[in-house]
């Protein structure tokens, strides 16, 4: 716009010599040119653009124009189509409330100059005829409407590359997030092979190592092996871990809610304290509220998942004293509130540090704890499993005398049985039980591993069942059609038919006859469960296969 107004200065300048025009202006308007050649200068040399813009402005609309309205023949000339150029001007080139000022007194002063020139023309200089009148007009329109017309062409020549620039980022946007989904399928992806790749060789070392303490006499080997049972069992709860965070991170995890019963997860949870018990010597004591019922509604797989994670961390962060263990509920109508807390005399935590607590990866103390096995995200998972059914973790500690970790969580209630009522105490049942006999029973294992398939007869070889195996679908099939079996236990990943193509082989010949069908799956995906019950399974069973577990569905299903 200023190299407009410079050019069209200059032309006006030469023309009006030129033509001889007298209307006293060619002094003013050689100093407009050479006030937009400095403002120019300071602009775009300097980097003073606002400053010039507003110099700009006041210099030429303020000052300059009125003595050259005055001077130059008022109404009688070009002078109010300058005048709307400056206002056209201030507007564009002035930013924020200043520009409605500039722009206001722009106004409020060519309107009163146009008054002043009708009430005393005897104030104003007017050209010496018609001709030059004329002149002074055409010219003025002539370098207006270049002015105008570059301004506006100019902007919508701006307008449209901003437009441009705004569709690339548009579209660059998408773009992002097309490959961030992408990433992220990939990731889960990723995570379900790992998942199976990982828990598949675990769930051999850890089904051959309790071979190994069943089958050895020899205390040195039983030492080893008990170095590796720990190992491994804490490699696969890192694992678990890990997945569950990747799980909960991308929004995968859900809560699978079911009847369950509520001694069993406290029966659960009092043998594995027991071991730690005995592992640490501190002293643990569970109190649960005798009116609690017995059967209730809701995700007890996540609810023990979380109960085993205060535990052992109550454990892990306690040299001396007790862990306390406390299940309370309250009854309302159809619902029971149980409440559960875990109580230590461990080190406790510093006010300072509770807002780190459940932060990922985060752990606290670390000089003292860097002895203590942990990843810092027992905690994160923990309080966020509690907020997807509803709950919160909550903490009360005092660093140096100890902790209580409690949460509440609201359970529909499916059986009011109390809770103790055919309670049995299982103190002295063992960890490693194999006591399951079944004689004649006919089971069918089939499982492309060879491995797996040693591991699931050695953990069955006291039962007195007969155990037939196959390694692969179509061979499980020839099997079925010669022999009815009580139950058969079926591995998920089986190249060329896998487990759920070969469970619709088997109904599609019609040879099951109702007996149970067990998927054996090592991928711990959420949403796992519901699907392989609705492709049509029984039940499944997850893999490293524990035996208890095993024991259990066998027990289950093979009851008639
Ligand atoms: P970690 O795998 O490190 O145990 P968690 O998420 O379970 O991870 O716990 C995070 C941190 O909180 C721990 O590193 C520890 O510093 C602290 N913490 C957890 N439980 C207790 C407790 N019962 N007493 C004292 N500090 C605890």
């Amino acid at each position: 716009m200023s190299v407009v107004g410079v050019f069209g200065g200059v032309f006006s300048l030469i023309t009006t010599y030129m033509m001889n025009i007298k209307n006293g202006q060619l002094i003013p308007m050689s100093l407009a040119v050479g006030i937009l050649i400095i403002l120019i200068y300071l602009a775009n040399a300097r980097h003073m653009l606002n400053l010039a813009a507003v110099m700009l402005c006041t210099l030429m609309g303020l000052f300059l124009l009125p003595s050259m309205f005055l001077s130059g023949g008022g109404i009688y000339s070009g002078m109010p189509l300058w005048f709307l150029l400056v206002i056209v001007f201030e507007s564009i080139l002035i930013e924020g409330k200043l520009k409605y000022f500039i722009c206001s007194l722009s106004l409020i002063l060519y309107s009163g100059l146009i008054y002043f020139a009708y009430v005393h023309p005897e104030f104003l200089t007017y050209f010496e005829n018609d001709a030059m009148v004329f002149m002074d007009v055409g010219q003025s329109l002539v370098f207006v409407g270049v002015c105008v017309v570059s301004i506006i062409s100019f902007e919508l020549y701006m307008y449209s590359i901003a437009l441009k620039k705004a569709e690339t980022a548009a579209k660059e946007a998408e773009r992002a997030k097309e490959d961030a989904q992408r990433a992220n399928a990939a990731k889960s992806v990723f995570l379900a092979s790992m998942s199976h790749e990982i828990r598949t060789p675990m769930g051999v070392i850890l089904s051959m190592n309790e071979m190994i303490q069943r089958e050895s006499n020899q205390e040195s080997v039983l030492d080893y092996s008990k170095d590796v049972s720990a190992s491994a069992t804490s490699l696969l709860s890192i694992i678990n871990d890990i997945l569950d965070f990747s799980k909960i991170e991308s929004g995968k995890m859900n809560i699978i809610e079911n009847e369950y019963d509520l001694r069993a997860i406290l029966d659960d949870i009092a043998d594995i304290a027991r071991v730690k018990k005995e592992e640490t010597g501190l002293n643990f004591e569970m109190k649960v509220d005798p009116n609690l019922p017995r059967k209730v509604f809701g995700d007890d797989l996540r609810i023990k998942q979380c109960l085993l994670n205060l535990i052992s961390n109550a454990f892990k962060y306690t040299q001396r004293g007790q862990v306390i263990f406390e299940v309370n509920g309250v009854k309302n109508n159809e619902n029971v509130q149980i409440s559960f807390a875990v109580t230590d005399t461990g080190i406790g935590i510093k006010p300072e540090e509770r807002d780190k607590l459940f932060s990922s990866f985060e752990r606290l103390d670390e000089t003292k704890n860097k002895n203590i096995q942990g990843t810092g995200l027992g905690l994160n998972i923990t309080n966020r499993l509690l907020n997807l059914m509803g709950s919160k973790l909550e903490v009360d500690s005092t660093y140096g005398k100890g902790s209580c970790f409690h949460f509440t969580v609201s359970q529909k209630i499916i059986d009011d049985t109390l809770i103790f009522e055919t309670h049995k105490d299982r103190e002295d049942k063992k960890t490693i039980s194999s006591t399951f006999k079944a004689p004649g029973a006919n089971v069918l294992v089939v499982d492309d591993s060879k491995l797996n398939i040693k591991v699931f007869c050695s953990l069955l070889k006291n039962s007195e069942m007969n155990i037939d195996t196959a390694l692969s679908g179509s061979e499980a099939v020839g099997a079925v059609r010669d022999k009815k079996y009580d139950i058969i236990f079926l591995d998920h990943m089986m190249p060329e038919m896998d487990g759920e193509e070969t469970l619709d082989k088997l109904k599609e010949e019609n040879i099951l006859n109702e007996t149970p069908v067990i998927m054996l799956t090592a991928n711990a995906l959420v949403g796992m469960k519901e699907h392989f019950i609705e492709a049509g399974f029984t039940d499944y069973l997850s893999k490293p296969i524990e035996y208890k577990l095993l024991e259990e569905m066998l027990i289950k299903y093979l009851n008639k």
